[in-house]
């Protein structure tokens, strides 16, 4: 990307004609390189008491510094050739516009609003002046209303976005603020204009109405748009783009409706470009038991016996047995365990395994090891694949909006629109665990605030 200006000017006014700058500042920022450059000018006009109290900028501190005639060159110097960042840009970029023009520069950088970039980056939020954002995202401006200070202000929103979005959405909504998205060859830009601002799913089919990709968004129109503008840059979103002829949506109650609806049409759908959620018809998982020596012992459970959310000492899910296998041979060798105990290798009662005549197993085969390290090293090296019990007596309905998504031991077993009707739904429920599923649903109610969580004491058919 182009380095960026973050701009912000001090005036004697509001009035593009009648006013006059009295202070520039640029921070630019190249890569993750920041450099400051500031100057107060003399406007040769009388700055107002209201303007004075506001920016602390009297008359007397400018009346010995430049006119915009005279340092005007050096400020174009510093503004070329990068973005022009400021908040609410067009009051900034007004003012050096008709200044520079003044004195015979045309100035026309490529402009990005701060205002703008809020509104496109966080729609959920209402606010997006100044004051609000340094609030939201406990940005200090030691100096608010001078130039420098805001600048700096204006910059490190910029690097906060970054951090929570990544630099490419930053580039891609850069593309958008710019205008500069591309369209896909086959579709209208009144269908693009008709997408809403809101959570939600949506497809985008080829030729044939066959089903290419689905995706979900708390904001449907941005995500969309953004698979557009990194069509410039990748191959894949290239190639999305050139076979799209049709757009469709479904707006949802929120952000985890959309991710149950893009779950289930996903795998009623089969998109051709989506590969992570497609349904797996076969799972299985390890279950670790104590041996009456202390040793805890994987057993692969395949589907049939399966339970997850209520079996305890669950790692998975794995795709097939031989996936099974392989990662418990893989932390077997990494972590030195001893393939005898594991179950990975048989042997007679007495005899060593053979990593352990090739120094790599430390003889708990032959009771020289540890068993409280051997324990401790298995479970460390499965945690991340611990599928966690249901936490709940009964099953839950999580409130999003107006409507109540109801999940027990970990399956979805639809949404109603009230509290009460999610007697009938749990009733004629056949629940049907599904990974995919457990993910969504064990993030969510991990972030969910506890009010939004009704536990339901109704009975199970299943
Ligand atoms: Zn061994």
């Amino acid at each position: 990307m182009q380095p960026l200006a973050f701009v912000d000017i001090e005036t004697t006014g509001s009035n593009f004609e009648r006013d006059r700058i009295t202070e520039v500042a640029i921070a630019t920022l190249q890569g993750n390189q920041t450099e400051y450059w500031e100057t107060l000018l003399n406007p040769e006009i009388l700055i107002p008491t209201f303007i004075q109290s506001l920016t602390g900028i009297s008359s007397q501190m400018v009346q010995d510094k430049p006119l915009f005639s005279e340092i005007g060159p050096e400020i174009y110097r510093h503004l070329d050739q990068k973005i022009f960042v400021a908040h609410n840009a067009r009051f900034d970029y007004g003012f050096l516009k008709a200044a520079f023009q003044n004195i015979g520069l045309n100035f026309k950088p490529k402009v990005v609003c701060t205002v703008k970039l809020s509104r496109l980056l966080f729609p959920q939020e209402k606010k997006h002046n100044l004051d609000s954002i340094l609030e939201r995202y406990s940005i200090v401006n030691t100096a608010r209303h001078r130039a420098m200070g805001d600048a700096k202000a204006i910059l490190q929103f910029w690097q906060h976005c970054e951090k929570e979005f990544g630099a490419q959405r930053i580039l891609e909504a850069v593309q958008t603020l710019l205008g500069k998205q591309s369209l896909p060859p086959h579709i209208d830009g009144k269908i693009i204009e008709a997408i809403p601002d809101t959570p939600g799913v949506y497809l985008f089919f080829g030729e044939n109405k066959e089903c290419l990709y689905i995706g979900k968004s708390k904001n449907i129109k941005t995500r969309v748009l953004s698979h557009f503008q990194s069509s410039l840059k990748q191959r894949k979103e290239a190639k999305l783009s050139l076979q799209i002829r049709e757009i469709d949506w479904i707006e949802t109650s929120g952000e985890l409706g959309a991710l149950l609806l893009e779950s289930e049409l996903i795998k009623k759908r089969l998109p051709l470009m989506n590969i992570r959620l497609r349904k797996t018809s076969s799972m299985h998982a390890w279950q670790l038991t104590p041996s009456p020596s202390g040793y805890l012992i994987p057993t692969l459970i395949s589907k049939r016996d399966l339970e997850p959310g209520l079996q305890e000492n669950l790692y998975g899910l794995f795709k097939s047995r031989r996936d099974a296998l392989n990662y418990m041979r893989g932390i077997t060798e990494k972590y030195s365990l001893c393939e005898a105990v594991m179950g990975l290798e048989s042997t007679k009662p007495g005899q060593s395994c053979f990593a352990f005549q090739l120094k790599k197993c430390f003889g708990d085969c032959v009771g020289q090891g540890n068993q409280q390290l051997h324990n401790l090293k298995l479970t460390t090296a499965l945690e991340n694949l611990r599928l966690q019990k249901w936490p709940y007596r009964a099953a839950v309905a999580i409130k999003e909006g107006d409507v109540c998504h109801v999940f027990d031991q970990w399956c979805y077993l639809g949404a109603s629109k009230t509290l009460e009707d999610t007697e009938d739904l749990v009733k004629n429920a056949t629940p049907e665990f599904d990974q995919d599923i457990y993910k969504i649903a064990k993030k969510h109610l991990s972030s969910v605030a506890k009010q939004q969580v009704f536990e339901l004491d109704l009975p199970r058919k299943y």
